[in-house]
């Protein structure tokens, strides 16, 4: 674990009356994890972050002045990034957009809108009319595949709810054609979540380059852009071996120099890759106890605050903080060198976090604390499921350096 984030848990928790739970996020970890991601990134790359990782207001105005600009996919993830700053560009996904959404997205001055069905084009023609306007799109196309293994979701390649099947493009091209007020700027793939073999990601990228040169050709469309989505993902099985985004990179900068026609720019998308890393989930054991041969350790918290691990179905990797204060009148109930199941506070035995994993020692009373929460964990959870409390949330801030002030 980042020692920062350790120390910051430890101290700050020493002396608080009641159970721990909270996030604990790095500002400063993920302003430098961006600032070397974005250093890397070859030229002719653009990297938006995709704002439903997590949205929270600290997070958007750390990373505004880093990266080229925020992906959403609601009208209120609009409204939450034109908050975090008034020029940052913002483009526009997801699948069910209503016309409400798409008008906010015009006239909040929102620089592309990722179309993902034909019908949705044709509203946008309609409304870009109504304004007297003109919209730039990307057209999502849900291509045959198949994709490579590796990933651990997948919205291409198979039946999903997102972009327009690569039997359709042609069609729907040609009565794009007819559009006046809507441009077609490019293309946009969202194919894989969670990449971690950086060689198999290039080759996806590549498949998607061949893609849209040969639409770009057969209908003689002048291009600028294409997008290659996020899902560059995060190792939480093998925390030590994490996706290698220079390797990546490197590799990348030669497929550009390669097959990117002259006047595209290459888009990315990245959620999870951006914010994994700078956040924790802290809670404290509240009750240890064994059942039918297995020990679990019930935590205050759960997946209604980090559901992750639910929704994956992963052990979520954690790590045991010792405390020592001990203040009860009868004996702290311990573990050693046995697996243990990390459950919440909810009524359901869906509420598991980690199933079965070993650990050296571990008390009531001792903290646990999962790593790499900081996208997809407070985000994605029914707060409210049970009406317990909602977790403390900390951030601590990025540190003032020389070379900034200088800069300034
Ligand atoms: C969720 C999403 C992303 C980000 O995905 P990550 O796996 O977090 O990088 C990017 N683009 C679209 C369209 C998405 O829906």
């Amino acid at each position: 674990m980042n020692k920062r984030l350790t120390e910051a848990v430890i101290s700050r928790f020493r002396n608080q009356e009641g159970p721990v739970c909270a996030f604990v996020y790095d500002l400063d970890h993920l302003h430098r994890h961006v600032r070397k991601v974005m250093e890397l990134l070859p030229e002719r790359c653009e990297m938006y972050y995709a704002m439903k990782a997590n949205s929270e207001r600290p997070v958007l105005e750390t990373l505004a002045p880093l990266v080229h600009g925020f992906e959403v996919a609601s009208g209120g993830e609009i409204r939450k990034a034109r908050e975090a700053g008034e020029t940052i560009p913002v483009i526009f996904g997801g699948p069910g957009k209503t016309d409400e959404e798409l008008e906010k997205a015009i006239r909040m001055r929102v620089s592309l809108i990722h179309a993902e069905s034909l019908h949705e084009l044709r509203r946008l023609a309609h409304l870009a009319q109504k304004l007297d306007g003109e919209v730039r799109v990307l057209l999502r196309v849900n291509l045959a595949g198949p994709f490579p293994a590796g990933a651990t979701l997948h919205m291409a390649g198979r039946p999903t709810a997102f972009g327009i099947d690569e039997r359709d493009v042609p069609t729907v091209l040609e009565e794009l054609k007819r559009f006046r007020r809507v441009r077609l700027e490019g293309f946009h793939f969202h194919s894989v979540s969670n990449h971690l073999q950086e060689e198999t990601h290039l080759q996806v990228i590549r498949h998607y380059m061949s893609k849209a040169k040969r639409w770009a050709k057969e209908h003689g469309l002048a291009l600028t852009r294409l997008n290659a989505g996020g899902g560059i993902g995060v190792n939480y099985r093998e925390l030590d071996n994490q996706f290698d985004w220079a390797t990546f990179c490197s590799g990348l900068g030669e497929l550009i120099e390669r097959e990117l026609p002259e006047t595209w720019t290459l888009m990315f998308e990245c959620g999870r890759f951006l914010t994994a890393s700078c956040g924790v989930y802290a809670t404290e054991v509240i009750d240890l106890k064994s059942n039918h041969g297995e020990t679990f350790a019930i935590i205050r918290g759960g997946t209604h605050h980090f559901r992750l691990p639910a929704s994956w179905q992963h052990n979520h990797p954690f790590e045991v903080v010792p405390v020592e204060k001990w203040n009860r009148p009868f004996p702290r109930k311990e573990i050693r060198e046995e697996p243990v199941t990390v459950v919440g506070q909810l009524c359901t035995p869906k509420d598991t976090l980690a199933r079965n994993v070993p650990v050296g020692r571990l008390r009531i009373g001792d903290l646990i604390v999962f790593q790499y929460a900081g996208a997809y964990g407070w985000a994605i959870s029914h707060h409210d499921f049970l009406s317990h409390p909602h977790p403390d949330h900390v951030w601590l801030p990025v540190e003032r350096r020389e070379a900034d002030r200088e800069s300034v």
